[in-house]
């Protein structure tokens, strides 16, 4: 029997992370509410609630495995609904630092799939709109909350109230609980922003029968400090491309046809220029330039009974490392084991912290190795040893692709970064170099 505590919980916020907050919630609690600002398309379609879904997302294979750990099949799913599935090892094109890495021939674990991000989404919505206790409740904005600076006891929206038990933020990178918690006479929580100055630029291609590069995910990389500019092309549902030009320090690709081949062409490669300039575009260029890294430290505040934060509403990450949805669903397994030991709201954010620290480390480290980012962190001594060493990994990598594979695992979420320690790359870095 569910206990008083566990009749009711609200998720604020019906994107990636607050579904899959939601799908574990149903486990522990009689009825889950799932409250977003937007009406929920049925189809896979962009929406305003979510400005960045226009543009490419990549999903990690820890993402996806967590998915299928959530929900068992959704990989079968996905397939019928046109994603394609995708092995990062063998049908990623990575050209960095001058060169294309390597590729391995045979299948290896890093599963995953490519496709739009509304698809991914609708998806998992589906999904979870299959669970008898979830329920969704739609084009409903959450201006404040209910109870006191001690106990957090439901939402308020413009036309009432709604009580629960528990409260998750998951609203994402307009998030207003600070301004909640301040209107309770909290504290809010400090925040530290990295800002990289990233733009996307993003247009959609019909894939041409020749020409294609040969493999389903490109990209051309940015090379800090001197090369602010990169390109990504993925193939999508509905034979389709999604090709996309970012640019570091206010670089900001144009949104015309022009301009756009002319951006595509300063690339340290062709094969971006090259596969897209006789392509039919299917849409109009789609920029975006909300790419801060923004992390609040809720774990250093009190925070009130009832009510916890997730994804990006704590932990915003520049997207160029593809790392958000993944983070989401690492954080659902945050929650999942902090529901079972019914710890403080506090507990949740510092055992969110920690999972969090990994990826924000590596997208602020990256960004500052730009001199244009604004708060980059300087790396410490030990930080700048790893620095060269890593760089002298990645040296290593565009010879030898179990190199690469480690790399691989390690930005996948699979292995600790602790794994570019082993004595065998150690040696191979002192070798190879
Ligand atoms: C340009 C760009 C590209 C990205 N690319 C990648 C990628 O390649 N791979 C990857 O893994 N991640 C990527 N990300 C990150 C990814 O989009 C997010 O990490 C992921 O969507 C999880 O975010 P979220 O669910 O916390 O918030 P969001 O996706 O922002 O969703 C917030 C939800 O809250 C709702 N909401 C907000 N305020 C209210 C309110 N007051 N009341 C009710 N509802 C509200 C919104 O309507 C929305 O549904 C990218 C992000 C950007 C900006």
């Amino acid at each position: 029997m569910p206990t008083q505590r566990n009749q009711h919980a609200i998720v604020i916020g019906g994107s990636i992370a607050g579904l899959l907050a939601a799908r574990v919630l149903s486990e522990q609690f009689e009825r889950v509410t799932i409250v977003d600002r937007d009406q929920l398309p049925l189809t896979a379609d962009p929406r305003r609630g979510v400005p960045q879904s226009v543009q490419p997302h990549v999903l990690y294979a820890k993402g996806y495995r967590i998915l299928e750990e959530l929900f068992p099949g959704i990989g079968e799913t996905l397939t019928a609904a046109g994603a394609i599935p995708f092995d990062w090892a063998r049908d990623f094109l990575f050209f960095q630092a001058g060169k294309w890495t390597p590729r391995t021939e045979a299948p290896t674990d890093l599963k995953s799939f490519t496709c739009t991000r509304p698809l991914l989404e609708s998806v998992i919505r589906q999904w979870v709109s299959k669970l008898a206790n979830v329920e969704f409740l739609q084009q409903r904005k959450v201006i404040g909350l209910l109870g006191d600076r001690s106990f957090i006891q439901g939402i308020r929206f413009q036309e009432g109230s709604l009580s629960a038990q528990l409260v998750v933020d998951a609203s994402g990178r307009s998030s207003q609980l600070p301004k909640w918690l301040e209107a309770f006479g909290l504290t809010p929580p400090r925040s530290t922003v990295v800002d990289p100055g990233l733009g996307y630029a993003t247009r959609r291609y019909r894939i041409p029968l020749k020409n294609q590069p040969d493999g389903k995910i490109l990209l051309v990389s940015q090379e800090p400090p001197d090369q602010p500019r990169l390109g990504y092309l993925a193939q999508v549902e509905a034979d389709q491309w999604i090709a996309t030009l970012g640019g570091y320090g206010q670089d900001y690709p144009p949104n015309d046809h022009e301009g756009f081949l002319r951006f595509a062409q300063s690339l340290d490669d062709p094969a971006f220029y090259q596969a897209i300039v006789e392509s039919e575009p299917l849409s109009e260029v789609q920029c975006h330039r909300a790419t801060v890294n923004r992390l609040y430290h809720y774990e250093a505040v009190q925070m009130p009974k009832g009510l916890i934060a997730i994804g990006d509403s704590v932990c915003a990450l520049c997207p160029i490392y593809g790392q958000g949805m993944t983070v989401s669903a690492l954080s659902a397994l945050v929650l999942r084991r902090w529901l079972e030991q019914s710890k403080t709201s506090q507990d949740f954010q510092k055992q969110l912290a920690r999972n969090n620290a990994f990826p924000w480390s590596l997208a602020t480290g990256f960004d500052s190795k730009f001199p244009t980012t604004k708060g980059a962190i300087a790396p410490n001594r030990i930080g700048k040893l790893f620095q060269a060493y890593a760089d002298r990994l990645i040296i290593c990598a565009q010879k030898d692709v179990n190199v690469h594979l480690e790399f691989l695992q390690m930005a996948h979420m699979l292995k600790s970064p602790s794994v570019l320690l082993s004595p065998r790359l150690v040696m191979k870095a002192l070798v190879g170099s």
